[in-house]
């Protein structure tokens, strides 16, 4: 693809590289941009990750997560070190890149693999038919005929594996497997990152899944739709986890759940972040679009401008009739 030699010929020129990902950043954000930033600076290029918000420590076994700096405040963005080229990886929007979108001079890469992403770099490299963002990346990185390396592929599994939910979203063809195979090939112990990512938790973590089960809302009129619904006082209680990502995966795993939600009411009770998840054929991103969000078609997110209630009066009519829409 054309876009892919566009990136890289920008790369292949620049000397200084930040690279970034979407706020709260996620195991294909981190894992993306940690392979990029191997495999530029194995060209001999100064490069820094620079995230938008603090990140979850379960990403810590990742080569290089210690240098990545959290920037929250556009003044300490704009006090950086100039860069010549910004690579925003898994980000589908420039408001997703919160402050460090301050740090741009120079040229914008976007390199993504949602289908909502809306094309805010100066190059974008959008390939829908990646099962992550790290594919993405690897395939740049074959435009300046960089091989992987064991770090780099380490990187690369760990957002492969956060991406497909262990190799069970619908997002899992034969490519995706060819691809695993070809990690492995470079050495990885994809055991190893498979138990960082997925059988490491903390108490708190186990807390925050029990107080899931006990906010678990099966719907009355269509039992294909399930969720959790945590107001903002039940999120005081327990306090905030690192990491939200699991939790919609409780009511996903219903028998007979084709469309699963997790709302979590702000503290102020002004919005509610909400995730959203179906099986094929059914979607959700359009019902995360219509409130500004996006995502994948099967998995998707929003900030609901309300509370608890009103999210809970609005959003189950909309995903019951993407239930009763699908083709
Ligand atoms: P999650 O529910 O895990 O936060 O997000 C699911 C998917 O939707 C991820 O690919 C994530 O990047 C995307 N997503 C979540 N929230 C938003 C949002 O507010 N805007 C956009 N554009 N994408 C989102
Ligand atoms: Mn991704």
């Amino acid at each position: 693809m054309q876009e892919y030699q566009g990136a890289a010929a920008l790369l292949r020129e620049a000397d200084v590289v930040v690279v970034t990902s979407h706020v709260n950043a996620d195991g294909d954000g981190i894992g993306a941009g940690l392979a990029l930033l191997h495999g530029l600076r194995g060209l001999g290029k100064q490069v820094r990750f620079v995230a938008p918000s603090r990140l979850a420590a379960l990403y810590s076994f990742l080569p290089g997560f210690d240098e990545i700096t959290v920037v929250e405040q556009e003044e300490e963005a704009r006090t950086l070190e100039a860069c010549e080229v910004l690579v925003s990886c898994d980000c589908g929007s420039r408001d997703r890149l919160g402050a460090t979108i301050a740090i741009q001079r120079g040229a914008l890469i976007n390199l993504d693999h949602h289908a909502s992403n809306d094309g805010f770099g100066d190059v974008n490299v959008v390939d829908i038919a990646a099962a992550c963002s790290a594919q993405v990346v690897t395939r740049v990185l074959g435009e300046l005929a960089i091989p992987l390396d064991a770090r780099m592929a380490t990187c690369c599994y760990a957002a492969l594996v956060f991406d497909t939910g262990r190799f069970m979203h619908s997002n899992t063809n034969a490519a995706v497997f060819r691809w695993a195979a070809e990690l492995l090939d470079c050495g990885i112990d994809a055991a190893a990152i498979n138990r960082a990512l997925s059988y490491t938790k903390s108490e708190h973590d186990l807390r925050i899944q029990r107080l899931g089960l006990d906010r678990l809302r099966l719907d009355a009129v269509d039992r294909r739709l399930a969720g959790i619904a945590l107001s903002g006082p039940d999120i005081a209680a327990v306090g905030e986890p690192e990491d939200w990502g699991e939790l919609v995966e409780i009511p996903r795993s219903l028998q007979g759940n084709q469309i699963a939600y997790l709302m979590r009411e702000a503290a102020d009770g002004a919005s509610v972040r909400i995730s959203l998840r179906a099986n094929p054929p059914f979607e959700v991103e359009p019902v995360a679009a219509r409130f500004g969000g996006g995502g994948h078609k099967q998995a998707a997110g929003c900030t609901f401008p309300g509370n608890l209630a009103q999210a809970l009066h609005e959003l189950p009519p909309l995903l019951r009739a993407q239930l009763a829409g699908a083709k």
